[in-house]
């Protein structure tokens, strides 16, 4: 069973499923991008903050699959909102994947108690789009007041919002406004980096269906109809996490997985995370 395409609001479109990056060293990034691509991602997630951007591109430069069939992201670094800086960034990162276009690039955190106006970092990101190098622009970590704020300032719609979700943190309102305003969720650290598949209920619903637990809570966000990219550098696990097209979950099982929610961030708060490097 094949991956599905979702459409963005240009038209665009992005595999559904793909794979993340954060915490790969880069001594070991050719390596995790080749195998996914060997298992038949077509959907990389990285970003400058993670420091393999080279790496990533270099992989899928090797892999002898055509540029146009992978879809990579990658995301603006928190150092660099100011209109400048965010030219300067965009480019740089092309060149360290080594491609002449990439796929999706987004603001990664709206860093909303700097100096810099996320809104002047979106216009920015605007004229990133128009210079047509980058395929779709989007945002991480908007919240809803975030998002207004471009609505009411800016021309572009985001494409997606990449925020974190999973069992844990289904965070549906984020991802109702999202898809009111036609932009889709991408669900980060879709597992809790590993916290949720110990949980009893998914267990059972493992058990049940004969799956693993990390396929139960990605084919649950599958049927959400989010984006996800699970991160592993074990092949098996890289080929566990690929596996979710050809099974499914009842709408019980669905409610029993949301009804897991309890509001638990494994990552920062997006209102009050303030990081510069
Ligand atoms: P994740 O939820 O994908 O969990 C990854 C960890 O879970 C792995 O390190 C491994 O220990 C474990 N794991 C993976 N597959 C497993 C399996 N089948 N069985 C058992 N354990 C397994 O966490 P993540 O890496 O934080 O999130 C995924 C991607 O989301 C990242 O790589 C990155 O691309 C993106 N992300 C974005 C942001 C953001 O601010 N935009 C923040 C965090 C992550």
């Amino acid at each position: 069973a094949t991956v599905p395409a979702i459409r963005l609001n240009n038209g665009v479109e992005i595999p559904q499923l793909g794979f993340g990056v954060y915490q790969v060293p880069p001594d070991r990034t050719v390596e995790a991008v080749r195998t996914a691509l060997e298992v038949g991602y077509r959907h990389i997630d990285t970003a400058e903050m993670y420091g393999n951007e080279k790496e990533v591109g270099q992989a899928v430069r090797e892999s002898g699959i055509d540029r146009s069939e992978v879809f990579v992201t990658s995301k603006l670094n928190n150092g660099f909102h100011r209109r400048g800086d965010a030219l300067k960034a965009f480019d740089q990162t092309l060149d360290d994947l080594g491609f002449d276009y990439l796929d999706l690039f987004l603001i990664h955190w709206p860093l909303p108690t700097i100096d810099v106006d996320y809104v002047e970092t979106w216009k920015a990101m605007e004229e990133i789009y128009a210079g047509g190098k980058c395929r779709a622009v989007g945002v991480s970590n908007f919240n809803p007041h975030h998002l207004r704020r471009l609505f009411g300032e800016t021309e572009v719609r985001p494409a997606v919002n990449q925020i974190e979700v999973h069992p844990y943190l289904t965070n549906d309102e984020v991802r109702a406004f999202d898809a009111e305003h036609e932009i889709v969720t991408e669900a980060w650290s879709p597992i809790a980096q590993g916290k949720v598949l110990d949980d009893p209920a998914i267990v059972a619903i493992a058990e049940k269906l004969d799956r693993t637990p990390a396929q139960v809570v990605l084919r649950w966000h599958v049927q959400r109809g989010d984006v996800v990219f699970p991160k592993s550098v074990t092949r098996a696990r890289v080929e566990e996490n690929f596996a979710l097209f050809d099974f499914e979950l009842d709408e019980g099982q669905m409610a029993t997985v949301t009804g897991l929610d309890r509001g638990e961030r494994t990552g920062p708060d997006p209102d009050t995370f303030d990081y510069v490097p």
